[in-house]
């Protein structure tokens, strides 16, 4: 109680010293982890209609083209998921990959922008609303040690750990590690890029075993989805290991 109570009062002394600020722009916002009206206009949250698998959202005027797509039990499916489904159960990203929300990735990923954790992680959560009640394990995509080392912390592994935190759901960011430090995908096509990380993870089976993965449902984390290529070779890993169902969560996707 009289921690708590000097956690409030340190708190607010804080606030009053350093004003929270938006991720944004930098301007001084009312509440912490947040941005502020403008950046908020600026950013594009996906949203229904999309894919029941991938979450590629459907812009209202290819509601046409989609009516065939309708399964059996009335879900639609995009297009590249109707032609062979990934190996992964389901993807939702809370933005579409553009100038802005690149903005805010690149700033978390390269530039240390660590404190931005918060404000993205409530972003993934909001967008993966009825997967967290019931996933078993929190998994970041991984870097390879080398790049981990060059920039000293994994960015999906401190989403992972802030939506753990959030959510009650464990993480672990040893069970999927990278065998194989695969070059940077930007600019390669789909194929390229399925090439370039195929077989590039693999399971850490006594952390598995630790983890529970056989049987289990896992939430993996990434910031942004491409193609797929990546989150497919994840979910391959996992799903030899006994997963039984893979969830991807990113920050933001592309949408072409
Ligand atoms: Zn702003
Ligand atoms: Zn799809």
């Amino acid at each position: 109680m009289v921690m708590a109570l000097l956690r409030t009062v340190g708190r607010i002394g804080i606030d009053a010293i350093l004003p929270p600020r938006c991720g944004g722009c930098g301007a001084i916002t009312e509440t912490t982890h947040a941005v502020c009206a403008d950046c908020w206009a600026g950013l594009r949250f996906i949203s229904a209609p999309q894919c029941a698998c991938c979450g590629y959202p459907f812009e209202l005027d290819d509601s046409a083209n989609i009516n065939g797509n309708e399964q059996p039990d009335g879900q639609v499916l995009c297009g590249n998921c109707l032609q062979k489904k990934p190996d992964f159960d389901l993807a939702r990203a809370a933005l579409v990959y553009d100038d802005h929300s690149r903005d805010y990735l690149l700033r978390f990923k390269h530039a240390d922008r660590t404190d931005l954790t918060p404000l993205l992680a409530r972003w993934l959560y909001q967008c993966g609303k009825g997967i967290w009640d019931q996933a078993d394990l929190i998994v970041p995509v991984p870097l390879h040690r080398r790049r981990l080392l060059h920039r000293r912390y994994n960015q999906s592994g401190l989403l992972a750990a802030r939506l753990s935190k959030m959510t009650g759901i464990p993480w672990d960011g040893l069970v999927l590690g990278r065998k194989r430090n695969t070059r940077s995908l930007g600019g390669l096509g789909p194929s390229s890029r399925k090439r370039e990380v195929g077989g590039a993870f693999a399971i850490d089976d006594t952390r598995a075993q630790l983890c529970g993965l056989d049987g289990g449902r896992v939430v993996l984390i990434d910031d942004v989805l491409t193609t797929g290529a990546t989150a497919n070779a994840c979910a391959r890993a996992l799903k030899q290991s006994g997963v039984m169902h893979v969830s991807v969560i990113t920050v933001a996707r592309v949408v072409r």
